[in-house]
């Protein structure tokens, strides 16, 4: 599944491309999750600003109100001066002065949505119930601090929902928290302000590295998934059931949380 460092570095492959595109074709192809929201043509000869990126969505401005693109489970868009024919996943094309902007994605949980603007309409109704960006300056321990206190569920299952913090899906979720050295399973209302701040930081530096490996190894943005597979080599505990922890070879251990597998080591993460 495309995660937030997957989507920033789609939204790094074509961003400046695109700007300032002027809009000449549109082509549906089987129905996404949402619907477009506007007949195609009313896109037709509209000016493309530059993509900004909340959460896992991408916002791509026009000249009137804008595109909201989520990648769902498991799309992927591609920016190319000349695009090649239509695939049977390929269901969305934004044919622009400048090249072709396509979304790939066999399972259809993405979507490409018309809005009058990020915060009105289907887009704001969509961005508005989500968390602090990890890189914004006011997600720090306080904050983290404040935000869990209100959660009886666990530490990984409320970072997991997206409405504290977004970012830290699955894989950073699990990463972060063994970087900070707490265990997943402890509820997130019993979270120190200490161990906040370290979890915190730790969640920041995770995705900075994701996005770092992201931006070496994906300079021409063809799979999503890429990232995910480079990522997950250097991952500490995520997907290692079983093998020894690198801080002190304990073996991993694999428990499931909201249906969703966590992996972390029961020495080094502490309740
Ligand atoms: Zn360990």
């Amino acid at each position: 599944m495309p995660e937030l460092p997957e989507v920033e570095v789609t939204r790094q492959s074509f961003a400046e491309r695109i700007a300032g595109a002027r809009i000449t074709g549109v082509r549906l192809g089987k129905p996404l999750r949402w619907p477009l929201g506007c007949a195609p043509d009313a896109l037709l000869a509209l000016t493309v600003g530059e993509a900004t990126r909340r959460g896992k969505y991408l916002w791509l401005p026009l000249s009137n109100g804008g595109l909201l693109m989520h990648l769902g489970m498991s799309g992927s868009l591609a920016f190319r001066e000349t695009m090649i024919v239509h695939g049977l996943h390929d269901h969305f094309d934004l044919a622009t002065t400048r090249g072709t902007l396509r979304l790939t994605d066999p399972r259809r949980f993405g979507a490409v949505v018309w809005s009058p603007g990020q915060n009105e309409g289907v887009a704001g109704k969509l961005l508005a119930s989500l968390g602090l960006e990890p890189f914004d300056p006011a997600f720090d321990g306080d904050f983290l601090h404040a935000a869990l206190r209100r959660r009886k569920v666990s530490v990984k299952q409320a970072l997991l929902a997206g409405g504290i913090v977004v970012g830290a899906g699955n894989i950073y979720a699990c990463e972060a928290l063994f970087a900070a050295g707490i265990d997943p399973r402890l509820r997130g209302d019993k979270l120190s302000r200490p161990r906040s701040q370290r979890l915190a930081v730790a969640i920041r530096q995770t995705l900075a590295r994701a996005l770092a490996l992201g931006g070496s190894t994906l300079r021409d943005f063809r799979d999503a998934h890429g990232l995910s597979g480079e990522f997950q080599h250097a991952a500490c505990v995520y997907g290692r059931e079983g093998l020894p922890c690198h801080v002190c070879g304990t073996p991993v251990r694999r428990i499931v949380q909201g249906q969703r597998s966590t992996f972390f080591c029961p020495n080094c993460q502490r309740r």
